[in-house]
């Protein structure tokens, strides 16, 4: 008679148990249209898991196991937990993608077991950084120029405490984020190490730090970039994120061997949204009005064409930021997601993640308006303009010096002309320059050489006799500008254009038929704002060519 008792069977039933139980989850999983996942087989990312708190994660019966970009991988155990569709929620709202998977029980126990380690290491990450988000919100306040900043380090050095390491990342990070830096950049040199930060595209000098507290510095920021510290003859690259008040600044960092020691260069990615506005892009009352009216409708494509740099991004994300309302689904792909957007499920290419794959599963999720991050290929092209085709409005950005020359870039790329004309609604092409400070800006007398300039720029005598230089005070740190503006070009896809890229692509042909639109050209709009005080005449003639001729 066999007995049952013996606590070798009882494993074995239960093993056979479980097993059957992850077969039947895989089967219900394949039924309803979601993926499984054993989460006892593969490999936890701590990261992913503290999205959701423990207490979070058990009340919603989830785990995030994985993230990608933004796409994260959800294991859930009941679909019609009404707590894990508020969790699910509060991940899109943080800009994320879930991807759900069906997991059973023993499964999210294993995953959950992981918060005890979890909790661990985030404490010690804490003690890494002792970098005090308020400290960083009072430094904001009162720095107001690089000299603020480097008055400060030197202080901090002279009293040569244990906590100068923390007490220097703290100014600098809080001055970064009060001069408005895109990108920190630590740079040993022979005797000392250099601090700067790129102000609106230009670096500057900020203040020398002391070559053994820098060394102190580095370590500590390559820490907190979750990057290996005996590794100093290699780059490499991390991320890590701090709180300041209701700002999430994202911190992208590189680390680069270098003959005077390892330099650190972070960006900063400030994902509050108000800097993408439409109305902070600079654009023209004509131009405003013409893109207005564009955004009303609801199929076809808006294009961005410029360098790289030239804030084509920032301007299609202040477009969708403008038409989001709850009832719209947008989404976008992109490569990579610079700023996540309150509330848009953003998704980001990769290896295994082409634009081309990545724009068809979009296009599956039946979304109303989407954002390709930039048209590249034919057939990212050729989607694109079948999307804009059957009732979505589509937003992108292609790589050409002007907007008239874009419809010879599509042609040339593969794309249909004939489909080109219906599909694409506006094309814009931008260039970003810089403002001069209000608080220095100097006024002076236009010179006969200029009146000629912006007579032939503006097809007509200008009636303002002075313009601005730019000079330098202590409010931009002796730059003379603070901020950028973007200039701009646009053409209407109407039926003149239309007819013209059917037959002549050539800018001028195009630029010719688009002149009744009324737009001002990006030369006229430069000029424009030199007139107005914006910016300087040579702020624009560093980025534009007033004197080349186009035949
Ligand atoms: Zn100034």
């Amino acid at each position: 008679m066999t007995q049952f008792n013996d606590s070798n069977t009882n494993a074995r039933v239960d093993e056979l148990h479980h097993k059957e139980e992850e077969r039947l989850i895989a089967s219900l999983a394949s039924t309803y249209g979601y993926q499984y996942v054993n989460l006892r087989d593969r490999p936890l990312n701590a990261d992913a898991l503290s999205l959701i708190s423990e207490s979070d994660s058990r009340r919603g019966e989830l785990a995030v196991f994985a993230r990608n970009g933004y796409t994260v991988s959800v294991a859930l155990k009941n679909t019609n937990n009404e707590a894990s569709a508020f969790l699910l929620k509060s991940l899109v709202d943080k800009g994320l993608t879930p991807e759900i998977y069906l997991t059973s029980q023993r499964s999210l126990d294993h995953a959950w077991e992981r918060f005890k380690e979890i909790g661990k290491t985030t404490a010690k990450i804490k003690g890494v950084l002792d970098v005090d988000a308020e400290m960083i919100q009072t430094l904001m306040k009162d720095i107001h120029s690089h000299l603020d900043i480097s008055e400060r380090v030197n202080r901090v050095q002279n009293e040569r405490s244990t906590m100068s390491t923390s007490k220097i990342i703290e100014i600098v990070f809080g001055g970064a984020l009060a001069l408005n830096a895109s990108d920190i950049h630590i740079e040993p040199e022979l005797a000392t190490t250099r601090v700067r930060y790129r102000l609106d595209g230009v670096l500057f000098d900020v203040c020398t730090v002391e070559k053994e507290i820098s060394l102190h510095i580095i370590s500590r920021l390559k820490l907190l970039s979750g990057l290996k510290l005996n590794i100093k003859k290699e780059s490499q690259d991390g991320r890590f994120t701090f709180d300041v008040g209701p700002r999430n600044v994202e911190v992208r960092s590189s680390v680069i061997p270098g003959a005077q020691g390892e330099s650190i260069v972070m960006r900063l990615l400030d994902p509050d949204a108000s800097s993408f506005r439409i109305e902070n892009l600079g654009l023209n009352t004509t131009l405003h009005e013409v893109l207005m009216n564009e955004l009303k409708r609801p199929n076809g494509a808006i294009i961005t064409t410029g360098p790289t740099g030239s804030g084509k991004t920032s301007a299609l994300y202040s477009f969708l930021l403008h038409i989001h309302t709850p009832e719209l689904k947008i989404l976008t792909l992109e490569d990579p997601v610079e700023y996540k957007l309150p509330g848009i499920v953003q998704t980001q290419v990769s290896d295994k993640y082409s634009f081309a794959e990545g724009l068809r599963s979009m296009l599956r999720q039946d979304p109303d308006v989407i954002l390709i991050g930039e048209i590249r290929d034919r057939e990212v092209a050729e989607t694109a303009i079948h999307a804009a085709l059957t009732g979505h409005l589509v937003f992108s950005t292609l790589h050409t010096n002007s907007a008239a020359g874009a419809f010879a870039r599509l042609i040339d790329i593969g794309v249909d002309s004939r489909m080109i004309g219906s599909a694409i609604n506006l094309i814009l092409g931008q260039r970003l320059v810089r403002t001069l400070c209000t608080k220095c800006k100097k006024e002076r007398d236009i010179t006969t050489e200029e009146q000629k300039l912006f007579q032939r720029i503006l097809g007509t005598p200008v009636a303002i006799h002075s313009i601005f230089d730019a000079q330098g005070c202590e409010a931009c740190s002796m730059n003379g500008y603070k901020g950028r503006i973007g200039v701009f070009e646009a053409i209407r896809v109407d039926s003149a254009v239309e007819n013209a890229v059917l037959n002549d692509t050539r800018e001028q042909a195009i630029l010719e038929v688009a002149k009744p639109q009324g737009i001002p050209t990006m030369q006229q709009d430069a000029l424009y704002k030199v007139l107005s005080g914006t910016t300087s005449l040579d702020e624009v003639s560093r980025v534009l060519d007033f004197y080349h001729i186009d035949d």
